[in-house]
């Protein structure tokens, strides 16, 4: 039996990237040392602050909002608030949605449901077949901005994974589109609440594992308008001949856009910038 290099018990993961072999409590240390990570890299929440979390059902977004708990679970001074949206998706988000609910009730957060047909008048159902995922992506953003504004939370948190991070990066190579580095590290341009993207060091695979221990599995079902990347599967490949790749593309990624600025600004959009692209998003 392979024995927790920490602790000698039972192991859970092996991290080909570190060479670690970790029980499930130094596995759930790990993952929460990542989080920390991220997070001191934004300013350390004062008193009495709010934090927003986008949860979808997914077990990214579900891992994403029992870590924070865990993490913050002496701050009394911290609220926690779940924000679900609705895009309007038959046979898929309504069952998620469902999901994430029952989550948010679980971990005992407050969450606030809001939907594409109460703040569009359409769902991404009824849009144009080539432009649905743009509308999506645009109005889900626009939602969870205008929630978190509304608020008055101090960040808003996604649970974008390492895979998902060093998926953008590649893909922002590959087209060339190095002026879109620093969104690497930058909220949205329309976002007044800062992004935060507390588990971008954890690979995907670990965020899964995390979410199956602690009894979060999430809902299997897949967007039916989602498409296979060609580029996720030229990153496993590398990642498995040279495991820490995604770390690698990660952390150069992230040295560019600190060269070109702070974090969690918008060089382009002023507050006022911000009104009048948030009015027209919404
Ligand atoms: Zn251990």
């Amino acid at each position: 039996m392979i024995r927790c290099d920490k602790c000698g018990r039972r192991v859970v993961v092996r991290q080909k990237y570190s060479g670690a072999s970790l029980c499930q409590e130094h596995f759930d240390q790990d993952l929460y040392r990542k989080i920390r990570e991220v997070l001191r890299l934004t300013r350390p929440f004062s008193r009495g602050a709010r934090i927003a979390v986008a949860l979808g059902g997914d077990c990214a977004s579900s891992c994403l909002l029992r870590s924070l708990k865990a993490i913050f679970e002496r701050r009394k001074d911290l609220e926690i608030t779940a924000l679900l949206v609705d895009e309007g998706i038959e046979g898929y988000r309504p069952e998620s949605l469902d999901y994430a609910s029952r989550v948010a009730d679980m971990l005992d957060v407050p969450w606030i449901r809001l939907s594409f047909r109460g703040a569009f008048g359409i769902d991404v159902d009824d849009a144009d077949p080539k432009d649905k995922c743009t509308f999506c992506r645009v109005g889900k953003d626009a939602l969870f901005n205008y929630a978190a504004v509304d608020l008055r939370a101090k960040a808003l948190a996604t649970g974008e994974t390492l895979d998902d991070e060093a998926r953008a990066a590649l893909s922002i190579c590959l087209k060339g589109e190095t002026d879109q580095i620093g969104r690497l590290r930058r909220s949205p341009c329309f976002s007044i609440a800062p992004r935060i993207k507390p588990l971008s060091r954890v690979p995907a695979r670990e965020v899964g594992l995390y979410a199956r221990i602690h009894g979060l599995s999430g809902m299997k079902n897949r967007c039916p308008y989602a498409r296979c990347l060609p580029v996720e599967k030229v990153l496993s490949g590398f990642e498995a001949k040279h495991p820490g790749t995604r770390y690698s593309l990660l952390r150069s990624m992230e040295r560019m856009a600190e060269m070109l600025g702070p974090m969690n600004g918008c060089e382009k959009t002023s507050e006022k910038g911000y009104e009048n692209s948030h009015e027209k998003s919404l």
